[in-house]
């Protein structure tokens, strides 16, 4: 087992559960970074002067944050964001000391020291993570980088415009900070015509002129596809760099990424009126040819997403419920014998998107991706 981890893990690499091999796991996750650079290419060039950082949050949005973030530097990425310290932390180990890595939530109280000495920086969400980064900046005995998250308008994260104020009276409130950013997060920048994205940019303008000067960051994903004047000097995008459609009115811009397949474990002839899987919750109206594959609702497919998976193309409907390690699938449509136990089934890739996926489990892709097991064996290609 060892051996099996120390091939399938690059050093360094955090991916979590990149550490099952191909014949051990029930599922291959594989994910390709080449698409995943070539993602980051496409924003960079809509985004023609400012920079564009990459979004490695929850574990690179499921995908393996260290992979996804060597890729990106490669790329000549070297702004990252994360939401909590603890993914920070692994992050440094794995981009070395020179890129930013900033902590979305801000620094939990009490984290300061860890996040300091990981040499990350801290985004100021209120007066009261300023206070405590100045208090950090002090003990370490050097100035510590922040950006200052202003609130324009999501009620989410980031200082109010009344809190704004009461540190731009006060100057004494950034001694010790190194402020090298001034960011907010749009609401509604998936829907282009919403009234709120312009309320949102000329409320981030009215808040940062109250601020010393710094780079500004307002766009996501969604936010690259808004026009210029919302770009700034920092485009902070996550969902689209690993092929989630930025612009869900029109065709997807982004290349693919994902391909989730399934093993079979075994077919078999059903006689008509067997009932299927828990609660007998489906009977077979006639003889029909069903397989089990190794796949369920603990890697991530939600029990009321009943759907289809692919083989070679043909479509094959899942069969009464979604087990915990497994589903039955109408094989039907395959000439007999042509679907064995080893075989592979597809449930994301050419033959349904991230995004069609997300459809009809009634969510968004970015939850689709963010649920993902960890016991799929991951491949990653053109790393
Ligand atoms: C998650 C997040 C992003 C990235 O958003 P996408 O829609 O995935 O591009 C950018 N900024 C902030 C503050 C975020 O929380």
């Amino acid at each position: 087992m060892n051996d099996v981890r120390k091939k399938s893990v690059p050093e360094g690499a955090a991916g979590e559960g990149a550490t099952v091999s191909d014949p051990a796991a029930g599922a291959i996750l594989t994910i390709d970074l080449g698409a995943i650079r070539e993602n980051y290419r496409r924003l960079k060039a809509r985004l023609d002067g400012p920079r564009c950082a990459g979004v490695v949050k929850a574990d690179g949005y499921g995908l393996g944050a260290g992979q996804v973030a060597a890729a990106l530097a490669r790329e000549g990425c070297d702004i990252f964001f994360v939401a909590f310290v603890s993914e920070g932390i692994v992050l440094r180990r794995v981009l070395g000391s020179v890129p930013a890595i900033h902590v979305l939530n801000g620094v939990a109280p009490g984290a300061e020291g860890e996040a300091e000495a990981a040499r990350l920086t801290a985004v100021i969400n209120s007066v009261e993570q300023l206070a405590a980064w100045r208090a950090a900046a002090r003990r370490a005995g050097r100035k510590l980088p922040a950006a200052i998250q202003v609130d324009s308008g999501m009620a989410r994260l980031g200082m109010a415009a009344v809190e704004v104020e009461a540190i731009a009276g006060d100057p004494q409130a950034f001694d010790g900070i190194d402020m090298t950013l001034v960011m907010s997060h749009l609401a509604c920048a998936d829907e282009p015509a919403h009234p709120a994205n312009e309320q949102q940019r000329l409320e981030f303008e009215r808040l940062r002129k109250k601020l010393p000067k710094a780079p500004a960051s307002l766009a996501n994903s969604s936010g690259i596809f808004l026009e210029p004047r919302f770009h700034y000097d920092l485009a902070r995008p996550g969902a689209a760099l690993y092929g989630i459609n930025p612009t869900p009115a029109e065709p997807n811009p982004m290349l693919p990424v994902v391909r989730l397949q399934a093993k079979v474990i075994q077919t078999r002839m059903l006689e008509a009126g067997a009932g299927v899987g828990y609660g007998h919750s489906f009977h077979t109206p006639a003889p029909l040819a069903a397989a089990t594959i190794s796949f369920g609702y603990a890697d991530g497919w939600h029990r009321r997403a009943a759907s289809a998976a692919w083989f070679e193309g043909v479509r094959l409907p899942f069969l009464g419920r979604v087990s915990m390690d497994s589903i039955i699938l109408d094989i039907s449509a395959l000439p007999p014998g042509r679907l064995k136990a080893g075989n592979l089934v597809e449930l994301i890739g050419p033959s349904r998107t991230v995004d069609q996926a997300a459809g009809h489990a009634g969510t968004i892709g970015y939850e689709i991706l963010t649920s993902l097991g960890h016991r799929f064996h991951r491949r990653y290609l053109n790393g």
